[in-house]
């Protein structure tokens, strides 16, 4: 019984070991036995697997904190015209919000701070 428990005990002892080693980068690929390897996929793939998640609930909570806030105000106010300039310095002109500088994805407002255009082809 107390073998049996000292045994998991080391065993989880030398995998934390193994994992340390492996992100490290000092563990050797011929070193990893099949079963080590499986273990540490799995756990780096769940380790992902609650990053991504932990992330796309801050990005909810993120645009829905906007969405009440920002973007109404952003609706009421005067429209403005878009205004063009570059962005990835390849000489062509974007259409960026004027009251907020972000690239505008959608043609009569902004999607990010919710500012209306008057006007689209002011220079073009
Ligand atoms: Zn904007």
């Amino acid at each position: 019984m107390i073998g049996k428990m000292l045994d998991n005990c080391r065993e989880k002892r030398r995998k934390k070991l193994l994992l340390k080693r492996w992100l490290a980068g000092s563990l050797p690929d011929d070193e990893v036995s099949a079963q080590d390897h499986k273990y540490i996929q799995d756990t780096m793939r769940s380790r992902i697997k609650k990053i991504k998640r932990r992330f796309r609930r801050s990005v909810s909570i993120h645009m829905f904190i906007r969405n009440i806030t920002i973007k109404p105000v952003g609706r009421l106010l005067r429209p403005l015209p878009v205004k063009w300039q570059e962005e990835f310095y390849d000489g062509i002109l974007y259409p960026h919000c004027p009251a907020c500088g972000e690239l505008a994805y959608e043609k009569d407002h902004c999607v990010f701070c919710g500012r209306r255009f008057s006007k689209w082809d002011d220079q073009l």
